[in-house]
C-alpha cells in the first residue's frame, strides 16, 4: 500500500470538507464552535499536504510547517468542541503542545518517524480527553451521537500511542511512509473512517442542537419566557392522553387574567405593560410546585397545568398565587392584581371543555369583583 497516496486522499477529503464548511458558514457557527472546526480541518488539511511529503521537503516546511499546522489542528478540534459544549479551556498548555510539537517536528526533519512517534503520544492524549469530555458532557436529545464520536476519539486516543509504540519497536529509522511495516495499513484505514465519523459526527451534532434551540424558540413566549400557546396546546394533549390512559389521573388548569390591564396601559403606557407583564409571569412562576408548568395563553392571560391536583389543593394553591402576584399601585407604578378560574379534569373531558369551564369560573371571577378565585 502507498502510504504517501494514501495520506494525499486523506488531505483532499479533509481540504473538501473545510471548502464545504467554509461556503456554509452562518453567524451561530461562532458558538456552537463550528468556525473553530473548520479551521482545524483546514489546519489539518495543509498539514497532511506537508507530511504526506516528509522526507521529500525541506525540513523546515514538512517538519517544522506541517507539525505546527497539524497540532494547530489538534488544539483546534479541542477548543470546537469545547465551545459546542460550552465549556472553558486552558490556551496555555494547548500553546505549549503546539510549540513542541513544532520544535521536535522541525528537529526531526527528515527522519520523521521520530516526529511520529511523540506525536502520538502527544495526540493519543487529546483524543482521550476529547473522548471524555464529549462522554460526560452529554445534552439531552443528542447523547447517542454525541457518544459515538466519543467512541471514535477514544478508539483514535488508544490508536496513536500504540501506534507510536509500534513505530518505536520497528527503529527510530524507520522511513515508513515508503517502507511502511504491513500493520499500518489498517491504521491509515481507521483514519479515514475516524475523519468521516468525527466531521459528520460534529456537524450532525450542530445540526441537532441548532434545530433544538429553534423548536425552544417556537414554544417559548419572548415577552415572559414562558411556554406560548402552542407550547400548552401540546402539553394539555400530552397531560389529557396520560389522564385517559389513568397514568395522571387528576389535573387542574387554571387561567389568570389581570384586573384592568387596559387602563394600565392607558395610564403608564405601553413599555410598563409590558413590565408588569413579565414581573406577574415571574412571580406566578415563582409560587408554583416544580410539577406545575405555566404559559401564556395570550395577551394578559397565562395559563397552568396542575397535576397532582384535588378540588382542596389547587383552591389553596390559587389563593397563594393571588396573594403573590398582587401588588399595590404607587403614583409611579401600576396596581397588579389578577382573577383566577379553575377546572378540574373529569372523565371525558377534552381541552376545549376544560378550557371552557375554566373560563367561565374566571368570567365568575371577574363578575364577582375581580382579585379572586373561582372554581368551575
Ligand atoms: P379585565 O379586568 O376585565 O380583564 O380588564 P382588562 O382591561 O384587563 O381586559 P381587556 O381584555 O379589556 O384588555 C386587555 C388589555 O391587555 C388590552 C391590551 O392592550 C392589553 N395587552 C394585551 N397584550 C399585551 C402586551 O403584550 N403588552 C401590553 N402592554 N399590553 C397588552
Ligand atoms: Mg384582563
Ligand atoms: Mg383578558
Amino acid at each position: 500500500m502507498d502510504v504517501r497516496t494514501l495520506f494525499l486522499a486523506q488531505t483532499l477529503a479533509l481540504v473538501t470538507s473545510a471548502a464545504m464548511l467554509w461556503a456554509a458558514r452562518a453567524q451561530a457557527d461562532e458558538r456552537n464552535g463550528l468556525r473553530t472546526w473548520m479551521l482545524a480541518i483546514s489546519c489539518q488539511g495543509l498539514a497532511y499536504l506537508l507530511l504526506a511529503n516528509a522526507g521529500r521537503l525541506p525540513a523546515l516546511l514538512s517538519g517544522g510547517l506541517g507539525n505546527a499546522l497539524g497540532s494547530l489542528s489538534v488544539a483546534g478540534f479541542y477548543i470546537a468542541i469545547r465551545q459546542f459544549l460550552g465549556l472553558p479551556y486552558s490556551r496555555a498548555w494547548l500553546a505549549a503542545m503546539c510549540l513542541a510539537v513544532t520544535l521536535i517536528g522541525f528537529i526531526a526533519g527528515a527522519n520523521y518517524v521520530g516526529a511520529t512517534i511523540f506525536n502520538g503520544f502527544v495526540y493519543g492524549l487529546v483524543e482521550l480527553m476529547n473522548a471524555r469530555v464529549l462522554w460526560r458532557a452529554g445534552r439531552p436529545g443528542l447523547g447517542r451521537m454525541q457518544r459515538l464520536v466519543a467512541l471514535f476519539y477514544l478508539l483514535m486516543g488508544l490508536v496513536l500511542p500504540l501506534r507510536a509504540a509500534g513505530l518505536l519497536l520497528a527503529g527510530a529509522q524507520l522511513h515508513y511512509l515508503d517502507l511502511p511495516p504491513a500493520w499500518q495499513e489498517p491504521i491509515y484505514i481507521f483514519g479515514f473512517v475516524y475523519i468521516i465519523v468525527t466531521n459528520l459526527g460534529f456537524l450532525q451534532l450542530c445540526k441537532m442542537r441548532a434545530e433544538a434551540e429553534v423548536r425552544e424558540q417556537a414554544l417559548t413566549d419572548g415577552l415572559t419566557g414562558l411556554g406560548n400557546r402552542r407550547a400548552l396546546d401540546e402539553a394539555m394533549a400530552r397531560m389529557l392522553a396520560r389522564a385517559q390512559r389513568q397514568e395522571q389521573p387528576s389535573f387542574a388548569v387554571m387561567m389568570a387574567d389581570l384586573d384592568h390591564f387596559k387602563s394600565i396601559n392607558d395610564r403608564f403606557g405601553h413599555r410598563e405593560g409590558d413590565l408588569a407583564l413579565a414581573a406577574f409571569a415571574a412571580r406566578l412562576k415563582s409560587g408554583l410546585r416544580a410539577q406545575d408548568q405555566a404559559f401564556r395563553y395570550g395577551g394578559e392571560e397565562f395559563s397552568v397545568l396542575l397535576p397532582d391536583s384535588d378540588a382542596a389543593g389547587v383552591l389553596r394553591l390559587a389563593e397563594r398565587l393571588r396573594t403573590l402576584v398582587a401588588r399595590p399601585g404607587s403614583a409611579s407604578e401600576p396596581a397588579i392584581s389578577a382573577s383566577f378560574g379553575i377546572a378540574l379534569w373529569q372523565a371525558g373531558d377534552s381541552a376545549d371543555s376544560l378550557f371552557g369551564r375554566a373560563d367561565r369560573a374566571l368570567y365568575r371571577a371577574k363578575q364577582a369583583g375581580r382579585d379572586r378565585v373561582e372554581l368551575g
